[in-house]
């Protein structure tokens, strides 16, 4: 089976790890912190703190936002369930804005249109998660310029967008956001097996999301209270998790970070190539507009009703196509919450007809010709 998204890890990247087993820190040791400065340095921020997987950078970005029970976070319902669940976990409630049909984002029209329904009924939201799906964007200086007149916080979950670009500048910058997050699952742009990210300029957030991502626990005096009882010494000051990254991971990360440009630029040849070998298909395929990491690459098709057997012969043919995203507020967990069918009708009737075709940066000519082939012959 040709798979839909695969990690490429080299030689160098396996030394690299290897490496770190042989050493005397296989967590909390000097990697996890370099790998924080080269991707600070990458996304041209002060700050980046590693973590466990994006849904914990997700989680501790909430936190530090001073999301909690009673609070309102709002994100897109065509995203990964954990771009929602990130605010449930702090006892928030959530709501979502539909998706332009074009870009698959949120839409700047519909989120403008609901925070001026929603300041006559009551709370605005405290936080809004943006989602650059497939690696695409989203217009961030319009969601900024909102958030400044109706007063929220914002979020960028990049997870699938490191490398990719808004304005020129890598994402991650947060130039137009509190903070963003990255995710290095093996299926993302570059993986440190499982990980995740947190970016951002301001000192006193990223202090406290660094306190939260281990334990709530200090050891410098000027954050206890009453003084030191000796070099031992340390104080919980809140309730905090573990979170951490391992140094193995940091090492994968760090090796598979030194060849991003080299994997971006076979995902975007690849992703231009799709667009060649099907622009004469009854498909919807992803506009190119602005630079995207391309992490997928989704089509819809037009008839939507032949999307499942579509779907099937692909899958027989050992092509293993995937579908982003099952609308969020469609899970039974979100349903149980009041969410309905018909709520965010532009993510649903993008759901129905979604295909994502395979991609990832050792995907061959060849095995992209017979993908092509394979829909053409099933679509006509
Ligand atoms: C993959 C993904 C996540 C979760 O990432 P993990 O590192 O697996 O926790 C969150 N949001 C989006 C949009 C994702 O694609």
């Amino acid at each position: 089976m040709i798979p839909y998204g695969r990690q490429d890890v080299n030689l160098d990247d396996i030394d690299a790890v290897v490496d770190v087993l042989r050493s005397d820190w296989l967590t909390q040791g000097p990697l996890v912190p370099k790998f924080e400065q080269l991707i600070a340095d990458y996304c041209g921020v002060p700050k980046a703190i590693a973590v466990n997987s994006a849904t914990s950078a997700l989680h501790l970005a909430c936190l530090a936002l001073g999301l909690g029970p009673g609070d309102l976070g709002w994100t897109t319902p065509n995203s990964f369930v954990a771009s929602a669940n990130c605010i449930r976990y702090c006892g928030a409630n959530v709501d979502f804005v539909d998706i332009d049909p074009n870009t698959l984002n949120i839409s700047v029209s519909s989120l403008r249109q609901k925070l001026v329904k929603q300041r006559s009924k009551g709370p605005l939201p405290k936080v809004l998660v943006v989602v650059h799906f497939s690696g695409r964007s989203c217009d961030m200086e319009a969601i900024h310029s909102l958030s400044k007149e109706f007063n929220f916080r914002i979020i960028e979950d990049a997870s699938h967008a490191i490398g990719a670009k808004y304005k020129n500048f890598n994402i991650g910058g947060c130039q137009y956001s509190d903070l963003t997050v990255f995710s290095f699952h093996p299926v993302k742009i570059i993986t440190t097996g499982e990980g995740g990210m947190i970016v951002g300029r301001d000192q006193e957030l990223m202090r406290r999301i660094e306190l939260l991502r281990s334990h709530g626990i200090t050891r410098d005096q000027s954050e206890m209270t009453g003084i030191s009882e000796g070099p031992w010494y340390y104080q919980q000051i809140d309730l905090g998790y573990n979170y951490r990254m391992t140094d193995m991971q940091a090492a994968l990360g760090i090796s598979q970070l030194s060849r991003i440009n080299e994997i971006l630029n076979k995902r975007l040849i690849l992703a231009n190539r799709y667009s060649e070998l099907l622009s004469d298909l009854p498909l919807r395929l992803p506009c190119l507009d602005i630079f995207s990491s391309w992490h997928l690459y989704c089509i819809t098709v037009d008839q939507i009703e032949r999307r499942k057997d579509l779907f099937i012969k692909m899958r027989s043919a050992n092509i293993g196509v995937n579908v982003h995203y099952i609308p969020i507020h469609m899970q039974p967990y979100y349903q149980r919450l009041g969410f309905r069918s018909g709520d965010f009708p532009n993510a649903e009737h993008y759901y129905k007809g979604a295909i994502t075709l395979p991609l990832y940066p050792f995907l061959t000519f060849s095995e992209q010709d017979y993908i092509s082939e394979t829909l053409r012959k099933n679509l006509s």
